[in-house]
């Protein structure tokens, strides 16, 4: 079970799926889940559905995200959305480096520091993502990956700015594979992330950000991945299609680890 400090987030990330009488259908129902008092929602939308959710939720606690964003303010970047762009269109919260976005588009852990910077300066929410792959694992390389993903995003950054950003930790290998971390793997990864972030931040950084898990998070495991200390939220993407398996996502029933265990 979470800190405290720190109040839970679910995320949904659409994709590149739905049209936009779908996507107004879905939010609808997603809102109707939506418990005052309950976690902090966001619907990560692709762009041309943003104004349409926004106003599907309007006056309800779950919040609309983008998916990406571009690090310059404005000028001749075809194709590309700045963050002033998302807000203005009813965007709180916007992903940042999401794997598919490192491994289809060339994502870098120097673009996620632009990105961030340009997120922060519009109010937005970032969700910066960090997370190995398979191979990686496999080579017990997934300390060093986490480590160099994190110091890439966050340099440059004064602890204070930071306040607002939240991390989500999501191992490629369990992105769209139904294969999800066990709790134990995803709270080691947790744990060891906000050790980095105490170690080459500050403290009380460490203890305040909320560190989201993503990886074929479903209605019948979220309850006991969240069952873990440093677990304070998940990224979901397939399941965040299905509005009753996200409603019950977002409806998760913590039972600390202590007292399962007792
Ligand atoms: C994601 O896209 O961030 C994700 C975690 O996808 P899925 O839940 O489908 O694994």
């Amino acid at each position: 079970m979470t800190s405290p400090l720190r109040k839970p987030f679910i995320a949904g990330n659409w994709k590149m799926h739905l049209t936009l009488s779908e996507s107004v259908a879905l939010a609808k129902e997603v809102r109707v889940g939506c418990a005052d008092g309950g976690p902090e929602v966001a619907l990560c939308v692709p762009f041309t559905a943003i104004t349409v959710v926004a106003e599907a939720v309007k006056g309800s606690p779950a919040a609309v995200g983008g998916q990406d964003l571009h690090w310059e303010a404005q000028g001749a970047y075809t194709g590309e959305v700045s963050a002033k762009q998302l807000a203005d269109a009813g965007c709180r919260v916007v992903i940042i480096g999401h794997s598919e976005r490192r491994r289809y588009f060339g994502e870098t852990d120097e673009t996620v520091n632009k990105k961030l910077k340009s997120a922060l300066g519009a109010d937005l929410i970032p969700i910066v993502c960090v997370g190995e792959t398979l191979d990686e694992r496999e080579q017990q390389k997934t300390y060093r990956v986490l480590e160099t993903q994190i110091k890439g995003a966050f340099m440059n950054f004064a602890p204070a700015e930071l306040s607002r950003a939240i991390l989500a930790y999501e191992p490629v290998w369990a992105i769209g594979t139904g294969k999800t971390a066990t709790p134990d793997q995803a709270q080691d990864a947790h744990t060891f992330i906000r050790k980095c972030l105490a170690r080459g931040i500050s403290e009380k950084l460490a203890a305040g950000m909320r560190i989201l898990y993503g990886g074929s998070v479903k209605a019948d495991n979220i309850d006991s991945l969240m069952a873990e200390p440093d677990l304070d939220g998940a990224l979901v993407g397939g399941e965040s299609l299905k509005a009753a398996n996200f409603v019950r996502i977002i409806q998760f029933r913590t039972q600390a680890r202590m007292e399962r265990k007792a």
